[in-house]
């Protein structure tokens, strides 16, 4: 197909244990049952609250994680059936930027030492030409050139995620995975290393899934958007369709809590009541009906499909709600 990624009917349970033999006793669904696809060069923002499955998605296409269920097809080759130098071969392509970019990497090792690694396990360049290589690194992410011989502690929050980022676009991948890359930065500091994501984007034409909690962050990078609710996909659309015309009332709270500069605007604050419900026993029918303020009697038994909203004034927006084309004037 025409897609780069394209995960389809993807399922990740997570067995819970207890008792004293910490035998499994129950089942996490963290993601249950989503499909999405991403075109080449494309940007697709996975949102929602903690818990909700989005960074799963991200560990199961990077294959961190082995899924329960479904399949993830890369450049049409199925994830599942890839092992040894094939693998490897993968690896190298889909790269990811997480929070902490230290949460993996040995804190005593230099930063030109780290960025060096990816080169030496794939076996690029002399040793030479890998010091080259990460000096010409430092510099696409803007940083000075003495970098690659200090250590991660002397760096700032922003500094260091530009580090991470160095090292995930080292071997030149189709595809980034960002997991929340700003949300542990200041607001400040969060602008320029958005931009900086979307400067290298353009340099080098890499696909990406962006994983945040927050719908402000997501805007500025994404095209298309996917909301996610306890392991659902609930509302798939274009970035400015999401904004401008919601049709899930999950997808209007998270757009509520968004501080608006303009005192004026109509947007009405919407407050989500209530916790997420446990992902270990998701309530009956809609998911969301335990906190949604439109619920009706048929939510709490059926449960809504993601299917294609004819009634949006966007020509791809997918939403999984019985009630969305009632409300679709009423949500903002
Ligand atoms: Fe709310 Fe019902 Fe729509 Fe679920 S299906 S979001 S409970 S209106």
């Amino acid at each position: 197909g025409p897609n780069l990624l394209e995960v389809e009917r993807l399922k990740k349970y997570f067995p819970v244990r207890g008792g004293v033999f910490l035998r499994p006793v129950a089942q996490v669904h963290a993601v249950d049952d989503i499909s999405f696809a991403i075109r080449p060069g494309e940007t697709l923002g996975l949102v929602g609250e903690s818990g909700c499955g989005k960074t799963t998605v991200g560990r199961c296409v990077a294959r961190l994680y082995e899924p329960t269920a479904g399949a993830i097809r890369f450049d049409n080759t199925d994830l599942a059936g890839v092992r040894g130098a094939a693998l490897r071969r993968l690896r190298r392509h889909i790269q990811m930027v997480f929070q902490d970019p230290f949460e993996s990497l040995n804190p005593r090792h230099t930063v030109g030492t780290m960025l060096e690694e990816p080169f030496k396990i794939h076996r690029i360049g002399t040793a030479v030409e890998r010091r080259q290589s990460v000096q010409s690194l430092l510099d696409r992410v803007g940083l000075s050139a003495n970098a690659a011989d200090r250590f991660p502690h002397e760096f700032s929050g922003g500094q260091r995620q530009r580090i991470g980022i160095a090292r995930a676009i080292a071997l030149n991948p189709r595809m980034i995975i960002c997991d929340e890359p700003v949300s542990a930065l200041d607001v400040s500091i969060q602008s320029q290393i958005l931009n900086l994501l979307l400067d290298l984007q353009q340099e080098s034409g890499f696909t990406c899934l962006f994983i945040a909690h927050d719908l402000a962050v997501v805007r500025h990078v994404s095209d298309r958007i996917a909301v996610m609710y306890l392991g659902k996909i609930v509302e798939i659309t274009d970035a400015d369709t999401i904004y401008a015309t919601p049709l899930h009332p999950y997808t209007s709270a998270l757009l509520s809590a968004i501080p608006i500069a303009d005192p004026t605007a109509k947007r009405q604050k919407q407050v989500l009541y209530g916790d997420v419900p446990s992902p270990s026993a998701p309530p009956p029918g809609c998911r969301f009906h335990t906190r949604c303020p439109h619920a009706a009697d048929i939510c709490k038994t059926s449960e809504p499909s993601l299917v294609p909203a004819a009634f949006s004034p966007a020509p791809d927006h997918q939403v999984a709600c019985h009630r969305a084309e009632e409300l679709k004037n009423l949500l903002i």
